[in-house]
């Protein structure tokens, strides 16, 4: 099975609940979406999505993938569809980002082909879904709290509490948010923006407290000498690029990792990087930087097929925007992500709300 067209989008995604704010007065207001439809010579279609978020999270740059796309989108035209990762690797240097949505419509285009839904490529389904969590950014306590609240009155069970700028506020923060919602599960990110000396400051200030601390320095050489002064579980999320920073995580008693599909290149790399971080016994996170229902199935069947006891939690963006691209995923009801039954991704893309393509290589 071969690629005979590639078809890119643009899809423009304002968060629903407005700026999302991040330590370091990072913000933005929505995502800023590719969205890849690859056609093959066995008349079987396939659908990708990346977005980054923003700018300034990741070394991702939305307009870095659409710039990157004509190119991609060429040297894909008949190739097959299962050595897709190997063409875009040996297209284009680096840029995992922009090489995510081509690499998830492959996915998409070879569970369609085989009938069999794409958690069931990935290792079959453990389970029934995925608990979910929901992000509470960087505000003063008051608003926190009533965020806090609403997400727990919205069936979230678990909430990340945005951390990493001013240790003394950060905590002031997190007891407002403890005080709302006592019995949810927290984890505080603090999305790297904090010296050690913030966070040995944060973590003596909260010791009373139950949560996991996630990226709390901006590397991993960092975090890892945190680690023994953190008497808590402690994951990293921008940190993880690769399988070998999962086995240096692992080897300095980091408990957890963060796989973001668009930051690792693609459904390719985010399982291999997953079964790594499996096989050394992580907690796994699996999740990306943005998108709507494209992206939102790709990571619910790739956190499905994470066995259950390692599966942490992950994210229903389709929710966290006011846009859709696609019909048919599953509802999220008692706070999980479930994956859609249907071949591939599962879902059916609404392509009238894509708009013009911005690439159409191989159409007549
Ligand atoms: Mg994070």
């Amino acid at each position: 099975m071969r690629i005979v067209r590639v078809t890119c989008f643009r899809q423009l995604q304002p968060f629903v609940d407005g700026p999302y704010v991040l330590s370091g007065g990072r913000v933005d207001e929505g995502f800023d979406s590719l969205v890849v439809r690859i056609g093959t010579d066995a008349g079987v279609e396939g659908w990708g999505e990346m977005s980054p978020l923003g700018t300034m999270y990741d070394p991702a740059f939305a307009d870095g993938a659409f710039a990157a796309a004509p190119l991609l989108s060429s040297a894909l035209l008949g190739a097959p569809v299962a050595s897709v990762a190997r063409v875009l690797d040996r297209t284009l240097k680096g840029h995992p980002y922009a090489k995510s949505a081509f690499d998830m419509a492959a996915w998409d285009a070879l569970g369609r082909a085989a009938g069999l839904p794409l958690h069931d490529l990935l290792g079959g389904a453990d389970g029934e879904g995925t608990t979910l969590y929901r992000s509470i950014g960087r505000s003063d306590p008051d608003t926190m709290a009533a965020t806090a609240r609403k997400y727990r009155d919205s069936g979230y069970r678990r909430l990340q509490v945005k951390v990493g700028g001013d240790p003394q506020a950060d905590v002031e923060h997190l007891r407002a948010v403890v005080a709302a919602v006592p019995d949810a599960e927290l984890y505080c990110d603090a999305n790297g923006g904090w010296q050690i000396g913030d966070a040995r400051r944060f973590l003596a200030a909260t010791a009373d407290l139950s949560y996991v601390l996630e990226q709390p320095c901006a590397s991993l050489r960092e975090s890892v000498m945190l680690r023994p002064h953190a008497a808590r579980p402690m994951v990293l999320d921008e940190s993880i690029t690769s399988v070998v920073d999962v086995m240096d995580a692992a080897q300095h008693g980091i408990d957890g990792v963060t796989i973001k599909i668009a930051r690792v290149g693609g459904v390719t790399n985010a399982r291999l990087i997953r079964d790594v971080a499996v096989s050394v016994g992580m907690a796994v996170t699996v999740e990306d930087t943005g998108g709507a229902d494209i992206d939102t199935a790709a990571m619910a069947h790739l956190s499905v097929s994470t066995p259950a006891a390692q599966r942490a939690h992950t994210v229903d963006f389709h929710h966290w925007v006011t846009v859709s691209n696609g019909v048919g995923m599953p509802g999220t009801e008692g706070g999980m992500l479930r994956s859609p039954q249907g071949p591939g991704l599962g879902i059916e893309v609404t392509i009238g709300a894509l708009g013009d393509p911005v690439v159409d290589e191989g159409g007549s």
